[in-house]
Parts: C-alpha cells; structure tokens; sequence
C-alpha cells in the first residue's frame, strides 16, 4: 500500500545503514540537537581537527552514558556521523565537478531543504586547476533539487 504521508521519510533500509554510534547518539540528543550537530559537521567552516566546545560536552555527556563509544578519536567520530541532517540518511561519495568562480553564475549546489546535494564545487579561480574532486552527498537531497529541476553538475 502507499501511504503518500510517508514519501519523504527515510526508508528503513536506509536508516538500518546508519552506524550504531549514530542511532545512539540521535536517541540521545533527540532529533533537533542531532540535526544540528551534524549540520556543523557538514559545514565546511567547522573546524577540521577538532569539534566546537557544545559537541565536545555532547560527546562528553553521551560517552559517560553509553561507555562503549567512549574515546573515541574526532576522525572516528566523524566516520561515524556521516549522515544527512535534513533526511537522517548515510551520506555517499562521488566524484563532483569542479567550477572556478570566474566562470559565470551558478545555480545552487546545495539549497536549505537539500543541505548535501553537493552537485559540484565551485572555487575561486587563483586557487585550483582541479577539475573534479570527491565530495560526500546525500541522494535524497539530490532528488529533491531534481524535483525542483535543478540536475545540472557532472
Ligand atoms: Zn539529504
């Protein structure tokens, strides 16, 4: 039977793809402060080698509580939290093009409600002759830009 209301839930297939650490840690924090510490995790202006003092004390609190997951590295973690935070889905990876900003306007890569489209990347001119580079992305948020009609990007 389809039920119209469930369409834009992740399927249970998928979600059973989540690492273990990830389902804990999202029934710890609850949906909204799961989402938003993966948000800062997919934000490229996070910091590289460490996480923000807030999802220190999270781990902190979460590990206290669920001893196994406890010490573990920023990389492990990060392995660990590779998840979509709009659709709580695995994020894959793909080879994106790379555009240089000197090359026109582009539409968007990624929009608000598809925060890991990551269609291409665009880069300023001076700093890469790279063509393509692998990113991380979320299908799901790639099939809502192409619900929008947003598809372009090789
Ligand atoms: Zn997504």
């Amino acid at each position: 039977m389809c039920d119209p209301l469930n369409n834009d839930l992740p399927t249970e297939d998928l979600m059973e793809n989540l690492s273990k650490f990830a389902k804990r840690f999202r029934e710890f924090l609850g949906d909204e402060q799961f989402r938003h510490f993966i948000n800062k995790l997919n934000n490229p202006i996070t910091p590289i080698n460490g996480l923000y003092w807030w999802q220190e004390q999270a781990y902190e609190r979460f590990s206290k509580e669920e001893q196994e997951f406890a010490g573990l590295s920023m990389e492990q973690i990060r392995e660990n939290l590779l998840v979509c935070e709009e659709h709580l889905v695995p994020l894959s990876t793909g080879i994106v093009r790379v555009y240089c900003d000197n090359q026109g306007s582009f539409p968007p890569p990624k929009t608000p409600e598809a925060p890991n489209a990551n269609l291409f990347e665009v880069r300023p001119a001076k700093s890469t002759n790279t063509t393509h580079t692998r990113v991380y992305f979320c299908q799901s948020c790639r099939d809502a830009l192409d619900d929008q009609g947003i598809t372009w990007g090789d």
